[in-house]
């Protein structure tokens, strides 16, 4: 399956979007304010079968999560605000579950930035919950994908040795590198390649020089500075099977729809070299 897959929501998308551009692959977003039930499990099983979609990952958000900045992303994104950790531990448990009743063996979430002080009160308790989630996904035979942005490749890879769960992989999205200005991610990809089970095909540029704790620029694929050519090229490289989720974050529903699917044709093309 190497070959292109969406990145979708269960709010702002639906499954006949994600058919619209022609994929059978992806991984879907839950948002949090979701109802979890079983009839919702039932009933996203059912259309998924009828369709013959395969997701790959379930992914879960957080109410109050803020991507305006990096500030606001360090204060309110994944598990670092101690405040909702408890929260938010039990909702990613139960996106475990409802992935499990989907039967897809791999959820993911952004955990944030993850200090770099192994005896930070925040790195311990963050990294506890990573076991916990792992713990928990291991029941149901998952593996819990970390996203990948947030720190560079050697820090990430330091992490997950340090939490130690065999089933603890990574969700590689080459854009975030940059819009974060964490790391190079043709390096990183290969740095990281043994424990990669899942991409995002996403583009950006880098934050402007001069903006202090501005981000980047989420731009189109192809369109930004990923070196997407290379990025398909160093995937198959590494041996990465697939499939190639193509992201975009645009607010603009139509224009966001639009660059999915010039993301799914610029895929094909790379794909078939
Ligand atoms: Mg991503």
């Amino acid at each position: 399956m190497f070959e292109p897959g969406v990145m979708f929501w269960a709010d702002r998308d639906n499954l006949e979007m994600a058919l619209s551009l022609g994929v059978k692959y992806g991984q879907l977003g839950i948002p949090d304010g979701m109802q979890l039930t079983a009839e919702a499990a039932a009933k996203w099983k059912a259309a998924l079968d009828a369709a013959g979609f395969t997701l790959v990952t379930v992914f879960a958000a957080y109410e109050g999560e803020d991507y305006t900045d990096m500030a606001t992303v360090a204060g309110s994104v994944g598990f670092i605000p101690p405040a909702t950790r408890a929260l938010r531990l039990a909702r990613t448990l139960e996106v475990s579950d409802f992935a499990a009743q989907l039967g897809v063996g791999s959820i993911a979430c952004h955990v944030g930035f993850v200090p770099e002080d192994a005896q930070d009160p925040d790195y311990l308790a963050v990294r506890q919950m990573v076991r916990d989630v792992c713990d928990h996904a291991a029941k149901h035979g998952q593996n819990f994908a970390l996203e990948t942005g947030q720190e560079p490749a050697g820090v990430l890879l330091r992490f997950i040795g340090d939490v130690d769960r065999a089933n603890l992989r990574i969700n590689f999205d080459p854009a975030n590198l940059i819009l974060y200005g964490t790391d190079e991610p043709i390096g990183a990809l290969e740095q990281l390649a043994p424990l990669v089970v899942s991409v995002h095909c996403k583009d950006g540029d880098p934050p402007a020089a001069g903006v202090p704790g501005a981000l980047g620029l989420e731009r189109p694929l192809g369109k930004g500075s990923v070196g997407i050519g290379r990025f398909v090229e160093t995937l198959r490289k590494v041996g990465f099977h697939g499939p190639l989720n193509v992201e975009r974050e645009a607010e603009d529903q139509d224009a966001r729809i639009r660059d999915l699917a010039d993301g799914v044709r610029l895929l094909r093309s790379l794909v078939a070299v």
